[in-house]
């Protein structure tokens, strides 16, 4: 569609994004109605702005199709089943996201975008990535999956104009409703199950990641170690790319050619060298990396392949690295009690997740449990388990992760406290110090979402830094 005046645009869901589709395609005189199945205040006060705007909004009603529509631009967490989406099947018309918006919204000399997925690691590597490219010199942000709406950026909205470069987090939703994105390169840190009740199957969530290599012009960037199966390197292989695209893996152990990876503590470069099969590029050492956790140096990784196939030098790489600081609850340091170390991984929301950063330490007090969101816990427990000192379990589900120890770790000491109520967190803090020897680290990486006890993962993760200083207080 290359003129937007006129056309009747439906917009389904008065969220974030929504709003800020709706406002862009009336901006460019396409005639626009939302619809949103809720109608409480806060709808009705976002609507009558909207409507002030000359946009029409349709509350308590997400599922019939406005009459006339040309075409449904749908917020990332509507499921593809939606009837509103089924009617619009049944009409011929097409259904797409903010993200394929932004890219057809694009002007000729626009930025080119580096983008990436995976089941973790995106915001992340996303934001090593920019940080690199910054070092570089570049004019870049880290944007998609962030925070500000993908299509603000692309319209050049302050503080956005004039970019060189886009560092761009693309979830599955979005992947799955942007049929003709085309970026420069792409990386899929890692494929593990998630959202499948929105996607439906393991296939259809890795066909909808593998959609970021679609039309790839410089290089697909895979991870490279057996623990993944060559999931992401087969995404690769079955994507249609442009000539001369290369395929670039990222390893924790010694890279092969066309590979980056890690030789004697050092983050190496096999793939953007001359004669790859002789040479390697030192581009930073692993103490570069923040934290130096495995899954993150795989992070920074997947960043410098990205950043090294827009032609990035390989300092940028290091001094983007050493710049880097990590979003709060990410495997973050709280505290040191007792010669105990207190790590908060609030954000390791799944076991995928939450595996990584069981890895990263050792012996661990492990807190854990909320949410399982139909996952099971066995895999975690058995390939974690020779570093588990002890658990501790808070939160809805945790009986299922108890469960998992019972079979897998049967030695391993186990703490339920079978409470649901913020304060848990306090009690969980003190019957880990208890249970932790000096040199352990009691890590909250629990495997689960937060909602049964907490606003968000980021309110669990300052109740247990809260906890930890009032433990630090107790013991002064
Ligand atoms: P996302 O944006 O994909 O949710 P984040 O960068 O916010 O990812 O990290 C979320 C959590 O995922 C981290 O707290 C950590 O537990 C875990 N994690 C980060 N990177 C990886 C990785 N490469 N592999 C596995 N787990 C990871």
């Amino acid at each position: 569609m290359t003129s937007w005046q006129g056309k009747n645009i439906t917009v389904a869901g008065l969220g974030v994004s929504g709003v800020s589709a709706a406002r862009a395609l009336a901006g460019l005189g396409a005639v626009v109605t939302v619809v949103d199945g809720g109608d409480s205040e806060g709808h009705r006060e976002r609507a009558a702005e909207l409507e002030a705007a000359g946009i029409s909004v349709r509350l308590a009603d997400a599922e019939t199709l406005p009459e006339g529509t040309d075409l449904v631009v749908t917020s990332p967490g509507w499921k593809p089943d939606s009837p509103l989406f089924e009617a619009a099947a049944a009409a011929g018309v097409d259904v797409v996201g903010d993200v394929e918006i932004a890219w057809r919204l694009r002007g000729p000399d626009a930025a080119p975008w580096l983008a990436i997925t995976g089941t973790n690691g995106k915001t992340t590597t996303t934001q090593m990535l920019a940080s690199i490219l910054k070092a570089a010199g570049l004019k870049t942000a880290a944007v998609g999956n962030i925070g500000t709406p993908i299509i603000d950026v692309v319209l050049g909205e302050e503080p956005y104009r004039d970019l060189d470069v886009l560092a761009v987090e693309l979830s599955s939703y979005q992947l799955h409703w942007a049929p003709s994105l085309r970026v420069h390169s792409a990386a899929v840190l890692n494929l593990a199950p998630d959202h499948l009740d929105w996607h439906g199957s393991m296939e259809a969530y890795a066909a909808d990641k593998g959609r970021i290599y679609e039309g790839n012009t410089v290089a697909c960037v895979y991870n490279a170690d057996a623990a993944d199966n060559k999931a992401t390197e087969n995404l690769v292989m079955e994507a249609d790319v442009e000539e001369g695209c290369r395929a670039i893996g990222f390893t924790l152990g010694a890279p092969g050619p066309s590979m980056l990876g890690v030789v004697d503590g050092i983050l190496v470069d096999r793939a953007f060298v001359d004669d790859r099969q002789k040479n390697a590029q030192e581009l930073a050492e692993v103490a570069d990396v923040n934290p130096p956790a495995p899954h993150n140096i795989a992070n920074a990784l997947a960043a410098a392949a990205l950043a090294r196939a827009f032609g990035v030098k390989p300092s940028a790489v290091r001094d983007g690295l050493r710049a880097f600081r990590p979003d709060a609850h990410r495997v973050s340091h709280v505290d040191e009690v007792d010669g105990v170390t207190y790590v908060d991984d609030s954000k390791a929301t799944n076991t995928h997740a939450a595996e990584a950063s069981l890895a990263a330490f050792d012996p661990i007090v492990w807190i854990a449990g909320g949410l399982a969101k139909g996952a099971t816990f066995d895999e975690l427990v058995q390939r974690s388990a020779k570093r588990l000192r002890a658990a501790v379990l808070i939160g809805a589900d945790r009986a299922l992760i108890a469960e998992a120890l019972a079979r897998h770790a049967p030695q391993v000491p186990v703490v339920d406290l079978e409470r649901t109520d913020t304060g848990a967190m306090l009690a969980a803090v003190r019957e880990a110090a208890r249970l932790a020897e000096p040199g352990d680290t009691v890590l909250l990486a629990p495997a689960c979402a937060s909602m049964d006890m907490f606003a968000n993962y980021n309110k669990r993760g300052d109740a247990f830094a809260d906890a930890v200083r009032e433990l630090a207080a107790e013991k002064a």
